[in-house]
């Protein structure tokens, strides 16, 4: 019961740390936003994020190669273990 209580906490912790690393003033309302927000919850404005980082086509493109190349590799494993233990 105790350690549950005590993860709790540092959870809760770490949220209020992330939030206050990542809360900035709104320019139009002065509210508190997300850094990564683009429009203000509270008045609708549009932010500027710093934090949000949009992939560009290129970036995705590289994204779909790797995943493909780790795809094969995986299947051939399999393959070939497959075969592997299949001979014994
Ligand atoms: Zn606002």
């Amino acid at each position: 019961m105790k350690k549950k209580t005590t993860v709790y906490e540092d959870e809760e912790a770490k949220r209020q740390k992330y939030a206050e690393e990542h809360i900035v003033e709104c320019p139009h309302c002065g509210e508190g936003v997300f850094d990564h927000m683009k429009t203000c919850p509270h008045c609708g404005g549009k932010l500027d994020p710093k934090g949000y980082n949009p992939l560009t086509d290129k970036q995705i493109k590289k994204i779909k190669t790797v995943t493909w190349i780790v795809g094969m590799v995986i299947a051939v494993t399999v393959v070939i273990l497959y075969f592997a233990l299949w001979k014994k």
